[in-house]
């Protein structure tokens, strides 16, 4: 399942053939994936220049020059594909149309852009750049981790007091946006901080000290995905999976990278989420 570092890999990605470009053709193959299609979603899309290709969570968002934003959602397999353009200095040629490709933009700058979705849990909505903060998806959501509101008093003070899990509150998207499972086990890992500790137990240092952790874990693996994607262009244009290594995550038995440390990677079940940690490092 992607995660803020695999959204923003494939928003990067998608950047130098959307952003500034016109959306010549739309086609949309079906009625909907996760959840219906916006109507008339082809014709409302086709003749929009995309302004803007930004990110919020794990959604991108395309500001159009319509007035309206197109939101989309990789879901749990939803993959984008990038054709008929010089990438690099690589070409791809369109491919013949695959059995879950349900929404195809052809850029009037000559690519072709293929979201296919085989589990279907992705999504894609439209609604008035005006108020798109206030989309259901979003409405809710925390600060974004890499942003300015995400800081040391402000995690203090929504963690203060709180008798959930550490893991649990920071895979809460109300508290931050976009943290899934594989980041909060190695930003634990990196806190030295064991996974099942009651938030509202750390020490305001402890806490403070998630802030820059979060950032450098996910500014790592967004730089890993950064140069995966020149692999990816030059592979076959699909934009947004990448080879990461973890240093506890799925790492069950195997040994603690922390030099010193003898113990083995543990794993436990959180609210139905495995937890990877190191039983002697993370306390
Ligand atoms: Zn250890």
């Amino acid at each position: 399942m992607p995660e803020l570092p695999e959204v923003e890999t494939v928003r990067r990605g998608l950047l130098p053939v959307m952003e500034g470009q016109v959306i010549a053709q739309a086609t949309v193959n079906r009625d909907g994936l996760r959840w219906p299609f916006p109507e008339g979603m082809a014709a409302r899309l086709t003749g929009a220049r995309v302004n803007t290709l930004r990110r919020r969570s794990k959604y991108i968002l395309a500001d159009l020059s319509t007035d309206e934003t197109l939101l989309i959602h990789l879901g749990m397999s939803g993959r984008m594909l990038i054709s008929g353009q010089m990438l690099g200095s690589f070409h791809h040629d369109h491919p013949a149309p695959q059995k879950h490709d349900h929404v195809v933009l052809d850029m009037a700058g000559g690519a072709r852009i293929t979201f296919n979705d085989a589990r279907r849990f992705g999504a894609m909505d439209l609604m008035p750049t005006a108020t798109a903060e206030t989309h259901p998806l979003l409405a809710a959501l925390g600060p974004e981790p890499m942003g300015n509101a995400f800081d040391e008093s402000y995690l203090v003070a929504r963690l203060k007091g709180r008798n959930t899990p550490i893991k649990s509150a920071l895979l809460d998207q109300h508290i931050v946006a976009g943290l899934g499972n594989i980041y909060v086990c190695e930003t634990l890992y990196r806190a030295r901080i064991a996974p099942a500790t009651k938030a509202g137990a750390l020490t305001a240092k402890q806490v403070a000290a998630l802030v820059p952790i979060i950032r450098e874990v996910l500014a790592e693996a967004i730089e890993a995905g950064g140069s995966s994607l020149r692999d990816f262009r030059q592979a076959d244009g699909e934009l947004g999976y990448f080879q990461h290594s973890f240093q506890v995550y799925d790492r069950e038995g195997q040994p603690c990278v922390t030099p010193g440390c003898s113990a083995k990677i543990e794993r436990m079940v959180q609210s139905g989420r495995s937890s990877f940690y190191c039983p002697i490092c993370q306390r």
